[in-house]
């Protein structure tokens, strides 16, 4: 096992990954950004490192700062979280050149799905169910466009392969619409990506979010962990996640774990991955697959009673895979709420100093959070501050578990989105289950 590992990341995640290192009897290397020398889990660690100023360009994604705080604190092994470095194929690639280990897959692994278009080429191969569509990059010629949007049928999207976050997407309805929409796609991901390669899709009109966890060793061992679903979602950001993905055909969900465990096979994947569908008329579609842990990770660990971040580090560490599928099933259901330091009604973040934190908890609630009394929320980074989590042995039970606890959390001196979680929480609809992507941005009348 590792002796010691560096964290480069911030906030609760880093905290996170911090106690499974402990728990492992791993040394801890914090590194932070001159804003956020007082985080929780810098003082914590056993060795910290600043490695800039408070732009993350400068410090948290800085990859020759991060690797001379290897070298002088001698660690062997680097974990990303998520955001930030954890999707960059050169950072790991670095680190691996420069005789440490990137706790994740390989680098050309994270640049085969990174790319749209190779990583749905790859996992149609492996079986995984795609979303009807050009499956390859479009060509410059306006008949052969047309003739494969007119195969799929209108409407259709087109997805910059390089892009992500949202952004690079145009939906086209119209036959009229479609090559000047392809030729902008092209020039905004060309300008944001660097990479004009564009292709086409299906659009799928009310499809739900639903994603597909494994954890997989690289030496042809691999599990999944189940489903989730996070279709509450703003500007593409999730909101409210759950585990299992409540109404799912059983028969389409075990053919696509099926799926989803010969892919990470096929592809030699190390560690632990997120394959995410849209779900539609009980059919699964795979758009992206995030090589790395998720935020939304805790509710797949409260309903299996797995530490993913344990075994990821484990598989990374080069160790088999402990766990066989038929060790893992469902126990009960679980929510997550993210809770960002923003403004309940316009979402503008605010940040600042939390005057008090009080905190849920009893049976079946866990609290993933950096924050404590005194702290200030700086303005440099993202604004996610907490995680409520609630788990039962069921999905009524959950949920209800979720209100008591989300009324009982005090985040005192800024302004939270806690007000629209509550809200959500007693949404009938949600409470039903099976709510699609729009379903929050509608409620919220965006
Ligand atoms: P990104 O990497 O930018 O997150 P994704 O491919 O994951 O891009 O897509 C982001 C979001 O865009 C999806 O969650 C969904 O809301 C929407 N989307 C993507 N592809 C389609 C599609 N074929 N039909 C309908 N919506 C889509």
């Amino acid at each position: 096992m590792f002796e010691k590992v560096l964290i480069a990341n911030r906030g609760e995640i880093a905290l996170r990954i911090m106690r499974a290192c402990k728990e492992m009897g791993i040394k801890t290397v914090a590194v932070y950004s001159q804003a956020d020398r007082d985080l929780k889990h810098v003082r914590l660690a056993d060795e910290s490192v600043c490695i800039g100023p408070n732009a993350s360009a400068q410090s948290y994604l800085n990859i020759p700062r991060i690797i001379s705080a290897m070298e002088i604190t001698d660690s062997v092994a680097v974990h990303p979280g998520y955001g930030f470095l954890a999707e960059n194929a050169d950072f790991a690639e670095q680190i691996q050149k420069s005789g440490f280990t990137f706790i994740g897959p390989d680098p050309d692994v994270i640049r085969l799905m990174g790319d749209k278009v190779s990583a749905i080429r790859a996992m149609k191969a492996a079986g995984v169910p795609t979303v009807p569509g050009s499956g390859g990059a479009l060509p410059n010629d306006r008949d052969v466009c047309l003739k494969i949007a007119q195969e799929i049928g209108f409407p259709v999207i087109i997805k910059a392969a390089a892009g992500g976050g949202g952004r690079g997407m145009r939906v086209v309805h119209t036959e009229s619409a479609l090559m000047n929409s392809i030729q902008l796609t092209k020039s905004e991901a060309k300008a944001a990506f660097g990479d004009d390669t564009v292709y086409m899709e299906k659009f799928l009109q009310n499809p739900r979010h639903v994603e597909v966890q494994v954890l997989s060793d690289g030496q042809g061992n691999a599990v999944h962990l189940f489903d989730r679903d996070c279709s509450l979602q703003r500007r593409h950001q999730k909101v409210l996640e759950e585990a299992p993905a409540p109404h799912i055909d059983p028969k389409a969900r075990e053919e696509v774990f099926k799926s989803c465990v010969k892919a990470c096979v096929d592809i030699n994947y190390r560690g632990a991955g997120t394959f995410e569908f849209l779900y539609e008329d009980g059919r699964f579609y795979f758009i992206e697959m995030n090589t790395r842990i998720q935020v939304e990770h805790p509710v797949t660990e409260m309903i299996t009673g797995v530490d993913l971040i344990k075994e990821q580090i484990r598989v990374c560490a080069g160790e088999k895979l402990r766990l066989k599928q038929s060790d893992l099933k469902v126990t009960g259901h679980a929510f997550e709420c993210r809770i960002n330091a923003e403004d309940p009604k316009t979402f503008m973040p605010c940040p600042g100093k939390v005057t008090n934190f009080h905190v849920p908890g009893g049976l079946g609630v866990r609290v993933d959070s950096h924050l404590y009394e005194g702290y200030s929320v700086p303005p440099y980074y993202d604004s996610m501050i907490a995680k409520v989590i609630a788990h039962a042995e069921d999905r009524e039970t959950a949920l209800a578990r979720m209100r008591v606890a989300l009324d009982e959390l005090v985040v005192g001196g800024i302004k939270t989105n806690i007000p629209m979680q509550q809200d959500l929480v007693r949404d009938a609809a949600f409470a039903k289950g099976g709510v699609n992507i729009h379903y929050l941005e509608k409620k919220l009348n965006l």
